[in-house]
């Protein structure tokens, strides 16, 4: 079953309005317009989602453009939809691209320009006749499609049960894909999300009803899915224009809580706990087993016992790293500090970076130094609340600090960054660390591999060996909250806490808004088990060092 993705927002809605943006972005993207433009699109989308006010009265009064990031072009396309209802151009746009073709294309590993070439080649318009054309052997006469390739769409298309995207998607995006869906439906976030996995592949929001069918219409007629790859009994499988499958369960009530279970936990996990008994909701699962009720993000390996009482978001006094206009931030000393006092935060620590750090400014001694000047300024007008002076110092490739000690010695909080020359040997990276955190003015190692998820791999560093130092040092490690680092992550931060090595929550926020990342390095941390006092910065000021 195939539609047309022209479902009319709600204008008067602001996820409405931000989806519809979105999409724009998506389709700007897969017509090779500049991509600068996409991603403008895409930050107005966000920045309308998480608006406080109604963006469409802001449109109609002319004061949209108080909005951060929405300029005197994207403020006419919103007056247009707000206007109309409509984006003539993004109109203009889907038709032409053919999203659902796209979006099938893309599941299934094809690229988007060589979906709409062989969609031409086989005078096919729609996900289903591309469908049908695969199932029947009607690739063999395309061009530059070989058996090989063939046999494997034929297979991709074959794979049931598991839908998985072509690669993991970061978290925020996944969130933000996953949670749109289950509002639009009722129902509840389920799947990696839920696990708050970095690398998201399984997508899937679980509901109640004891008819399926209003349900699986609603979802399957959402702006987000622009095809649908299975549709049976009580689930659907719909794709975005990005080709990235979701999973639709529409439980009986009396099941919900086992069908929650089931689409949350691994499948290591859940095999694990098979037979499951029916019960509407989880806790009555979890009773019935004889088991307590399971944090999500604990749902990865089966295991025995109880589940500690792992950190809360709430249990964060402060953020240990964050930037501002001194490097490459976007707000003051100030405003990032007003910002954390809003959030309920006892202190700060403002941490930018260091020359070294090349593409962006980096603060020098004397830079430190004035710095330091108004974030007392900062203090006296802020006080209780408590700004620290620290610093993300770069570990220069000898293992050296990239400001003298007796500057460091000045400062509350000391980060320790590997940026440059990450491709070093790992017998190299370990000793360029190592030696780095000798240094006694250090308080942490930032985001400790160096990973960005998708697009560079962990630095080669013996982690074994960084704990071991960290721990004879009194050194913490950063649960860096970044949703493309995430660093680090859960299986490491478990490692970490085995070897007694304490962690830090922080967000290396660069705005206002950034510091609200802090989520996603809480519940990381949870991933390794994390309790509050593993956590430096669940403590107060007064206790914060060592
Ligand atoms: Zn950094
Ligand atoms: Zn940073």
């Amino acid at each position: 079953m195939v539609h047309t993705v022209i479902v009319q927002p709600d204008v008067d809605d602001n996820p409405g309005i931000a989806d519809r943006l979105d999409a724009f972005a998506s389709l700007l993207e897969l017509a090779d317009a500049n991509p600068y433009t996409a991603r403008a699109y895409r930050r107005a989308a966000e920045t309308i989602r998480a608006a406080p006010v109604p963006v469409a009265q802001l449109v109609r009064t002319g004061r949209v453009r108080q909005l951060r990031g929405i300029g005197p072009g994207i403020e006419a396309r919103l007056r247009e939809l707000v206007e109309t209802g409509t984006i003539a151009e993004l109109a203009e746009l889907e038709r032409e691209l053919a999203p659902g073709l796209i979006g099938l294309g893309r599941y299934l590993g094809l690229g988007t320009k060589r979906a709409v070439e062989i969609a031409r080649a086989l005078d096919v318009r729609t996900a289903d006749e591309l469908r049908e054309a695969i199932a029947t052997g009607g690739l063999r006469d395309v061009p530059g499609v070989g058996p090989k390739t063939e046999a494997q769409l034929r297979e991709a298309l074959a794979r049931e049960g598991e839908p998985r995207p072509q690669r993991g998607l970061v978290l925020t995006r996944a969130r933000e894909l996953v949670h749109g869906i289950a509002a639009a439906v009722d129902g509840e976030a389920a799947g990696d999300v839920r696990r708050w996995r970095d690398a998201n592949e399984r997508l899937a929001v679980v509901c109640a009803a004891s008819d399926p069918s209003p349900l699986l219409e609603r979802f399957t007629a959402l702006p987000q899915i622009v095809a649908v790859i299975e549709q049976a009994g009580r689930r659907a499988v719909g794709v975005t224009v990005e080709g990235v499958p979701i999973e639709l369960v529409v439980a009986e009530p009396e099941r919900f809580g086992t069908a929650l279970v089931r689409a949350t936990g691994s499948p290591a996990y859940v095999a694990a706990l098979e037979p499951l008994p029916d019960a509407a909701d989880e806790t009555l699962v979890y009773d019935a087993l004889g088991l307590l009720w399971c944090p999500p993000e604990l749902r990865e390996e089966p295991f025995r016992g109880e589940p500690p009482a792992l950190l809360e978001p709430d249990d964060i006094r402060g953020d240990l790293h964050c930037h501002t206009t001194w490097s490459d931030g976007r707000a003051s000393v100030e405003e990032m500090a007003r910002a954390a006092i809003e959030r309920g935060y006892e202190y700060i620590a403002i941490c930018d970076h260091t020359p070294a750090v090349g593409a962006v400014q980096g603060l020098t001694a004397d830079d430190v130094r004035r710095q330091g000047e108004e974030i007392a300024a900062a203090n006296e007008l802020l006080a209780p609340f408590r700004v620290l002076r620290g610093i993300e110092c770069d570990i220069l490739a000898d293992g050296r600090l990239d400001l003298p000690d007796d500057v460091l010695a000045e400062l509350d909080w000391v980060q320790a960054s590997v940026h440059g020359g990450q491709r070093m040997p790992r017998r190299e990276m370990t000793k360029r660390v190592e030696e780095a955190l000798r240094n006694p003015h250090v308080s942490c190692l930032s985001h400790p591999t160096g990973r960005l998820i998708n697009r560079r791999p962990e630095n080669a560093l013996d982690l074994e060996r960084v704990f071991e130092v960290a721990l004879e040092e009194g050194i913490a490690l950063e649960v860096n909250g970044l949703p493309d680092r995430l660093d680090l992550r859960g299986e490491h931060v478990r490692d970490a806490l085995r070897a007694g090595v304490p962690i830090v929550c922080s967000t290396d926020a660069h705005s206002v808004r950034g510091l609200g990342n802090m989520e996603l390095s809480v519940h990381t941390a949870r991933r390794g088990w994390a309790t509050p006092a593993d956590v430096v910065n669940t403590r107060t000021r007064e206790n914060l060092r060592r």
